[in-house]
């Protein structure tokens, strides 16, 4: 019975031991699009004894490019049944349970109480929010995948005392804003899905050492992979304030982008008074600096990129400079390599300091 297990038998790290854990854990997938369908193959194929697919969509010809367990012969048909339905066709061992349905606040605690783990594998931002804050009620490991055009994110949530989704997203990304309505490449679920998967194995048998406190993004477009190191935001209002967040009735409602994150002349007293904890980085030249400054930490513009590590994205940053170009230009770099909570000084000093 595990001859088809051989190959991960074999490693030392899985064993039998392991491969018996595997059998024994249970894995709610919220979500069968492009990401979901690659973890549930992976992990039908290892042999996870209990598997949840929760998903109320019917499968569309423009999923196909990347949700690659259906056929076109699946078209309109309800994925999370088509997805059982393929899985216990690759592995008739196991069991999979369908919820053709759509996760919401009435249903979340109930079914997501039923699993050991959770991935969230969902495609917009308030249902990721939603799961996320039940797992963490719920004291279950929560891990995270997304795909957006050619970016991708992963990260493992979990424990009270390390920081929890909304310390990492304490707003909607405002390039994650919608649910697919920007496009994806269709290998970059896939891969997201193998991570996630490969995570969740190694969770399970304890093989090797998690990705945690961190979040991992992926670029298809340089393909360039880097870590950023996260930490419990003090002032989170979910995990250290123990308040929860309003959910809209239809979590795939488009969020309404914040005005600006802009901060202008006027606003700079309250911001500071709003955010006591901000840094303050001026990325203008040390020349520049050594002249004037207001504080806080100097990264010139043309060394961000490669110091990027050197700031904590858990922390509120308000970016200045001279004119309010650099700055912007600043902004962009950072919140392109996932930072949250960036804001930029509007005019900049010129501004500032004429008053
Ligand atoms: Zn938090």
């Amino acid at each position: 019975m595990l001859t088809r297990y051989t190959q991960q038998i074999k490693l030392e790290e899985i064993g039998t031991e392991g491969q018996k854990k595997l059998e024994n854990a249970s894995v709610l997938c919220i979500g069968a699009g492009g990401i979901g369908v690659t973890l549930l193959s992976y992990l039908a194929g290892a042999g996870v004894g209990q598997l949840g697919i929760l998903d109320d969509d019917l499968l569309e010809e423009t999923n196909l490019h990347r949700q690659v367990l259906y056929q076109e012969s699946h078209i309109h048909q309800t994925k999370a049944l088509v997805a059982q339905m393929q899985l216990q066709a690759l592995n008739s061992k196991i069991k999979i349970h369908a919820y053709p349905f759509r996760l919401a606040l009435e249903n979340a605690e109930q079914l997501i109480s039923q699993y050991d783990l959770v991935a969230d594998c969902s495609d917009n931002f308030y249902t990721r929010y939603l799961i996320h804050d039940t797992c963490f009620r719920l004291n279950k490991p929560y891990f995270y995948a997304s795909a957006y055009q050619f970016k991708g994110h992963y990260a493992l949530f979990y424990g009270k005392e390390n920081g929890c989704f909304h310390c990492v997203f304490p707003s909607v990304p405002k390039t994650m804003k919608q649910c697919q309505s920007g496009g994806v490449i269709g290998t970059l679920p896939g891969l997201l899905g193998i991570i996630q998967a490969t995570e969740l194995i190694k969770w399970i048998t304890g093989a090797g050492t998690l990705l945690k406190n961190k979040l991992l993004t992926i670029d298809f477009l340089s393909m360039e992979f880097k870590n950023y190191e996260f930490i419990k935001n003090e002032g989170c209002f979910f995990c250290v304030h123990g308040k929860s967040m309003e959910y809209p009735e239809d979590l795939c409602t488009l969020v309404k982008e914040p005005d600006s994150f802009a901060v202008t002349t006027h606003e700079f007293p309250d911001f500071l008074k709003q955010y006591p904890e901000a840094l303050l980085l001026d990325v203008r030249t040390h020349e520049e600096h050594e002249a004037r400054n207001i504080g806080g930490t100097l990264i010139p513009i043309d060394e961000l990129e490669s110091r990027v590590t050197e700031l904590n994205p858990s922390q509120p940053i308000l970016v200045y400079c001279y004119s309010g170009q650099r700055s912007r230009r600043a902004f962009d770099l950072l919140r392109g390599a996932g930072f949250s909570l960036v804001y930029h000084l509007e005019k900049g000093l010129s501004k500032l300091l004429a008053i």
